[in-house]
């Protein structure tokens, strides 16, 4: 096992003069999959985005499946949902259980030493089948009409963390089952009233991921991360750039003509008086 401790919760800017190992989140390998320039002006130039607000009814699900599924360990039985699917599965006991769920603080790290790349990542879960390999599973919340049913619904997104999740347990020396899972809870809008209280469809999505896309992409965020030249924009956006970009270069442009302008009536005013 290659991890090491590390205390920090965010990483700054990547100095490619540093010897330390650089932490990267697997949020930010999917910034990087998504768009190169945006996770350049992120991780190489420190501008990061704006953060969204947080999802708090997400949270709360979250939370709450957590628990449910927590009192399933403590008792080394199934979950119903699990017995509905037939599936042959329980939550994992390990005591690194809520290490591994901490996202901000450590979750479950691998450091790449031929990039000195530390890698990390907060599950939700992790169950695990009677031949001992384990099961990475994360919660979902939504509210749609028609909830999504099968992989085809899955965002990739959703798709690339969790192969990331299966790396990265691979990694830390632990058979992973190629399956993984998605609790999804899908919020139910047709009821007559809110009446204090929100109802939800539970499904159990299987997809079957591979981690084969993940350490070629590790070497080429490296790559990009050592490099003095700007990425071009969205690799996931045909190419061109996606409607916030559009807004920002235009919004730049417009102020510094602005400020060009401005700059130069101030100086004509000094020159006339
Ligand atoms: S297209 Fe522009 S704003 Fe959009 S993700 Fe890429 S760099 Fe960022």
């Amino acid at each position: 096992m290659a991890t090491r401790g590390f205390a920090s919760k965010r990483s700054g800017p990547f100095n490619p003069l540093s010897p330390e190992p650089y932490k990267v989140s697997r949020s930010k390998i999917d910034l990087f999959m998504e768009c190169q320039r945006c996770a350049y002006l992120d991780m190489r130039l420190g501008v990061k985005r704006p953060s969204m607000p947080a999802f708090t009814l997400n949270n709360a699900v979250d939370e709450l499946l957590k628990r449910e599924f927590d009192i399933h360990r403590a008792n080394g039985s199934k979950h119903p949902l699990v017995e509905r699917y037939g599936l042959d599965a329980v939550p994992l006991v390990d005591e690194r259980m809520e290490e591994w769920r901490d996202a901000l603080r450590r979750g479950i790290a691998y450091l790449h030493e031929p990039t000195n790349l530390l890698v990390r990542g907060g599950i939700d879960d992790v169950w695990v089948n009677p031949a001992g390999e384990l099961i990475i599973v994360d919660y979902k919340a939504t509210s749609k009409k028609v909830g999504p049913s099968t992989e085809d619904d899955l965002y990739d997104s959703y798709k690339r963390q969790l192969e990331i999740y299966q790396w990265l347990f691979r990694r830390n020396g632990f058979a992973v089952s190629p399956t993984v899972y998605f609790v999804y809870v899908n919020g139910k809008s047709d009821a007559e009233a809110f009446d204090g209280k929100l109802e939800f469809d539970v499904e159990l999505i299987p997809y079957t991921g591979s981690d084969t896309w993940v350490e070629p992409a590790i070497y080429d965020l490296k790559k990009m991360l050592m490099s003095d030249e700007i990425p071009p924009t969205g690799t996931s956006f045909g190419g061109g750039p996606c409607e916030y970009c559009s807004y920002r270069e235009n919004a730049g442009k417009i102020l510094l003509e602005l400020h060009t302008k401005n700059k130069k009536r101030s100086w004509q005013e000094i020159e006339c008086k």
